[in-house]
């Protein structure tokens, strides 16, 4: 199926009804779109112009809002990596709406109004912090606002009051299990830890099945960035059969992330977001750069029916193109981490050597490598990318750690 079957009569109000709003707001947001009539169709919708990253930075900090700055009463910013940011301002509208996407994910995660949250990424221009506040004030749960880093720290505040569920950027847990190892930390005897709610990140199925593992818990995927209103779109259900979009706030559609051609359901591609429902910066036909494919439009087995999508496999800035092959990091780290002597960090180096591409994958290992499995390794990675890379076992603690997002791949060409 596409698109073309689901546009219903209540999202195209609601797409009609964020237009009329720019208009109002925004002549030179309104002139972009060159909209000249009422949107009846997914047909007409098309002809609506893709809104860029790149337009957003160049807008930095107001040339996109769609609000008087008086009734402006939060911004957030994005976490890449370009010098110029991109803002979000949000009215409270905005805030009321990030409040009942948040609840409504929380809520499909089996958190309850019983539970204690600790939420680890920053409470600052990064949204996650605020957002899992919104949703846990928005559920009535007991929130502990740790913010980032002080693992060791994190660690005592995890056993001593007794949380139950941990908020997170994806690679955090990460961190955390490399401390709690060093400090001899069973999360299994201390903690009552239940759930873990990670995103921002991509994370491999496999390394996700890691981390549920060592810290004894569940895991939910979340998806939302600064531009979507901040972390809380979407989130996977019990039944992680892909991740829910909450489609009365959000039109997701799938395009090639080359020519902007629409993908049929099941087909991967750069997922594209109309925002139905906000005011500060509402989107029409953002591309998010992130790849995914819708999975189901159907009824969930968690009694919702909403499109779902599944998990983010990768930003396709991060697609590393070689020999002919193209691939996403997350690749190479589900085939890393069915190894239980490797650690979780790796790094992919890719460098031009006689006129020709070579790739060298640094792998931290827990324990010696034999020899077995290094050619157990060597003969998975052949088989996915069809050409050898070379592998180098270190220690761990060989690469650095960074407090914010990983970096997975260095371009030396
Ligand atoms: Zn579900």
């Amino acid at each position: 199926m596409s698109p073309i079957n689901i546009l219903n009569n209540s999202t195209l109000e609601a797409i009609n009804k964020t237009i009329w709003h720019i208009k109002k707001s925004n002549s030179y947001y309104f002139e972009l779109l060159g909209y000249t009539k009422e949107i009846h169709s997914y047909d007409d919708f098309l002809k609506l112009p893709f809104l860029t990253k790149e337009q957003l930075i160049q807008g930095y900090p107001y040339a996109f809002l769609c609000a008087d700055i008086n009734n402006i009463v939060r911004v957030h910013m994005s976490s890449g990596t370009t010098a110029t940011p991109i803002l979000n301002p949000m009215t409270k509208g905005d805030v009321e709406q990030w409040k009942e996407i948040m609840g409504r994910c929380l809520l499909y995660a089996g958190v309850t109004g019983n539970d204690i949250i600790q939420v680890t990424p920053s409470f600052g221009m990064f949204n996650g912090g605020f957002g899992f506040h919104y949703g846990a004030e928005k559920i009535g749960a007991y929130l502990v606002p740790a913010g980032p880093g002080r693992s060791i720290f994190q660690l005592k505040l995890l056993e001593d009051l007794e949380v139950t569920v941990l908020a997170a950027i994806s690679s955090y847990p990460l961190r955390l299990i490399e401390i709690a190892k060093e400090e001899g930390f069973d999360f299994k005897k201390r903690t009552k830890l239940k759930k873990g709610i990670f995103g921002a990140e991509v994370w491999s199925e496999s390394l996700r099945k890691r981390i549920e593992k060592e810290m004894s818990i569940e895991t939910y995927d979340i998806v939302g960035m600064t531009e979507t209103g901040g972390v809380g779109m979407g989130i996977d259900c019990f039944d992680h059969s892909g991740i829910h979009v909450w489609d009365d706030h959000y039109f997701i559609e799938i395009v090639d992330a080359e020519t902007g051609e629409i993908k049929e359901d099941g087909e991967e591609g750069e997922l594209v977001v109309t925002t139905l429902t906000r005011e500060g910066l509402p989107l029409i036909r953002y591309r998010t750069k992130d790849i995914t494919k819708i999975i189901s439009r159907s009824k969930c087995k968690c009694g919702l029916q909403t499109v779902k999508i599944d998990r983010i496999k990768g930003r396709y800035d991060d697609m590393i193109k070689i020999k002919g092959v193209n691939f996403y990091p997350s690749t190479i780290e589900s085939i890393l981490m069915e190894f239980d002597d490797i650690w979780y960090e790796y790094q992919i180096i890719i460098e031009k050597k006689k006129e020709k591409s070579e790739v060298t994958l640094i792998v931290e290992v827990k324990n010696h490598i034999t020899e077995e499995i290094a050619d157990k390794l060597n003969t998975m990675l052949y088989d996915l990318l069809g050409f050898k890379i070379n592998i180098k076992f270190v220690p761990l603690g060989f690469l650095e750690r960074t407090s914010g997002k990983s970096k997975r791949v260095v371009d030396k060409r």
